[in-house]
């Protein structure tokens, strides 16, 4: 397979891993598998970490949570942004240090708040006074970032308002962790996954950057921003390669927050989708009626087994099958389980292979991130995703 990344001088093919292909060849899998390649995982955190320079990375460890992955990013020196007491046990088991784990989701239980400060845990993301109040009382004295709400993302797959406060309320809880005796730090935000190109963060930077001099005028003495994730993958339509789009955002942190201390950014899916291959099967292709238009292919993975992200058609994965030289035609693809929302492309049809029928091997190309997290554990008793790391 050949992968074209969008570069500013030319477009340049980058030959499809192959050991990852070599090890998909060899195997047979009975059930739907995501392969992971951890030198991938590696490469791309190297690219990355090249690019963002001075940033500290933390990676999301929602985006794929592979015990192996982690141990390996723990060894290349990454920080992490855990989201639960699970998936801060999980960094610490693994060998990362406290200092380097931040406790970033913006709701917490008041319980794992005080099992992550007895474990070390300093860092911490609110984006209200009730979280705040939470924090100050089981984790007295800690750091504590803000989270501010990103009202117009450009990313295919946007975090929407469910996160954040907006400008006036962040300017007051910076006040309030304060009184509380916390430690406020700076601001985080999340420009929305998925966010193809690196032009496409101006304008929340430039809001970002103004509440940031709002903050300094207030008096506020603030060390770090937290720029979250975005960084993309490639899922057909042209990216900038990890390099240079990290670096382009980096740029544009700076000439914002001028001077800024300490900068931190948290890559999920840049970091481990294109490190990932899921192979799955054709179960079925049909035709609902002699004139249907539109043959309907139904994979023995779906909406609930690890391809959730296909809602709304969001998220348009690479399909690969040994017969992507044969002609191609049309087709609704869906998901095995008995519910109807199972349909993963219908709107905008896939176009595959006419010879595909049932038993065909399906690659789903790019699939490292939020798949293995997303899939029900067992819906219709449809086994949840598989995951092999090599
Ligand atoms: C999910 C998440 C990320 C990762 O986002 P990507 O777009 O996958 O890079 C980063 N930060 C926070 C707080 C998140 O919730």
């Amino acid at each position: 397979m050949t992968v074209h990344f969008a570069d500013a001088a030319a477009s340049f093919p980058v030959v499809a891993p192959s050991r990852l292909d070599s090890f998909v060849a060899a195997h047979s899998f009975d059930k739907p598998t995501l392969v992971m390649d951890l030198d991938l995982v590696s490469r791309q955190y190297r690219a990355l970490k090249a690019g963002l320079g001075r940033a500290d990375i933390h990676y999301a460890v929602k985006a794929n949570p592979a015990p192996q992955i982690i141990a390996r990013l723990v060894d290349l020196g990454s920080h992490f942004d855990a989201a639960s007491r699970a998936e801060i046990a999980l960094c610490l088991e693994q060998g990362a240090e406290p200092r380097d784990v931040s406790f970033g989701n913006t709701i917490k239980r008041a319980s794992d708040i005080a099992w992550a400060f007895n474990q070390g845990i300093r860092l911490f993301a609110a984006d209200s006074e009730e979280e705040l109040e939470k924090i100050a009382v089981h984790a007295p004295g800690v750091s504590v970032y803000i989270r501010l709400i990103v009202e117009v993302s450009q990313a295919d797959w946007p975090l929407s308002r469910k996160f954040g406060c907006d400008r006036d309320m962040a300017l007051q809880l910076l006040d309030t962790a304060k009184t509380l005796g916390l430690n406020p730090v700076g601001f985080s935000f999340h420009v929305g996954s998925q966010t193809r190109r690196a032009e496409m963060w101006a304008p929340n930077l430039d809001v970002m950057g103004g509440i940031w001099q709002a903050a300094q005028d207030a008096g506020h003495d603030l060390s770090l921003i937290n720029i979250g994730g975005g960084f993309p993958a490639f899922y057909g339509e042209e990216i900038d390669a990890p390099k240079a789009y990290a670096a382009k955002v980096i740029d544009m942190v700076e000439a914002r927050f001028p001077g800024v201390a300490k900068i931190m950014a948290e890559p999920g899916r840049g970091m481990v989708a294109e490190a990932g291959v899921i192979v799955a099967e054709v179960m079925l292709v049909s035709r609902k009626s002699e004139r249907d238009m539109h043959r309907w292919v139904y994979l023995d993975i779906g909406r609930f087994s690890g391809l959730a992200e296909t809602e709304g058609e969001a998220i348009r994965y690479q399909f690969e099958t040994a017969r992507d030289g044969d002609a191609m035609g049309p087709c609704i693809v869906a998901g095995p389980s008995c519910d109807s929302a199972d349909v993963l492309y219908e709107k905008r049809p896939m176009q595959l292979p006419m010879t595909l029928r049932a038993g065909d091997r399906v690659l789903i190309r790019n699939t490292g991130a939020y798949t293995s997290t997303y899939s029900s554990v067992c819906f219709n008793g449809f086994p949840p995703l598989a995951v092999v790391v090599i």
